[in-house]
């Protein structure tokens, strides 16, 4: 079976659908989404829309559960991502808010344990480090365990192998008989240097994981958020990915 995994789509619709496009070509059998489909951006519903979608398997982030309403939760951001948030609360259709409240924190599927954070807190913390990628191995059992949330794509195996950031743009990894964290790295919102929109293709058949990076209208978005009033910073920030 094939599989794309997205994370971080961060209501980006021209990354997620140029996602869509380049897997038309992937033979995907199913598509996963690892969180935040909302959040920074400025098309949250449509963002729901296509994932609600095609997704067999979307899980909650930080950023959906700030655009629920938890406002108790405003002061875990910083005031950008904060104020998105607000906007993002107001303009969510009540059919994606009732969606995004009916998401899991985490889910195992397939032989693959899926967090948007981390086995240790599924939607909040962030497996940045060596010892954190070690910790979600320990935490878990499954061949593969999935995170996203840092918008930085890597492969981490069992041995201490591991790559990162736009190193890893077109890379494959042979998962062999090994044990891997992955992370897909953000669709819409990238943080490695690379703006492309991230993404990963398993191929749990033949033991394969394949980052892909797909370029998109950069500046459409950045106009759209400007005309939505939100933040420059996170229009800015998309030209360089970071
Ligand atoms: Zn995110």
């Amino acid at each position: 079976m094939r599989v794309a995994v997205v994370s971080d789509i961060h209501g980006n619709i021209h990354a997620l659908d140029a996602v869509l496009q380049a897997l038309a070509g992937e033979d995907a059998d199913e598509l996963w989404c690892l969180g935040d489909l909302v959040g920074y951006g400025p098309r949250p519903n449509e963002c729901c829309a296509a994932v609600a979608g095609r997704a067999s398997v979307c899980l909650v982030g930080n950023h959906d559960l700030l655009a629920l309403g938890c406002e108790v939760l405003e002061g875990e951001f910083n005031p950008d991502a904060a104020e998105a948030g607000r906007w993002t609360r107001s303009a969510l259709a009540q059919e994606w808010r009732a969606f995004l409240e009916g998401l899991p924190s985490h889910a195992e599927v397939d032989g693959a344990q899926l967090f948007h954070g981390s086995p240790r807190d599924p939607v909040w913390d962030y497996v940045l480090s060596r010892e954190g990628m070690v910790e979600a191995l320990e935490l878990t059992s499954a061949p593969l365990v999935l995170v996203g949330h840092s918008h930085v794509p890597f492969a981490f195996s069992a041995e201490g192998e591991l790559a990162f950031g736009p190193a890893l743009a077109g890379a494959e990894a042979e998962l062999a008989d090994l044990r891997w964290v992955l992370n897909p790295g953000s669709v819409g919102q990238p943080r490695d240097g690379d703006p492309r929109a991230s993404y990963l293709v398993l191929d749990l058949g033949a033991g394969r994981a394949s980052f892909r990076r797909v370029a998109y209208d950069v500046e459409l978005t950045q106009r759209e958020i400007r005309e939505e009033g939100l933040p420059e910073t996170l229009a800015a920030r998309l030209a360089t990915g970071v």
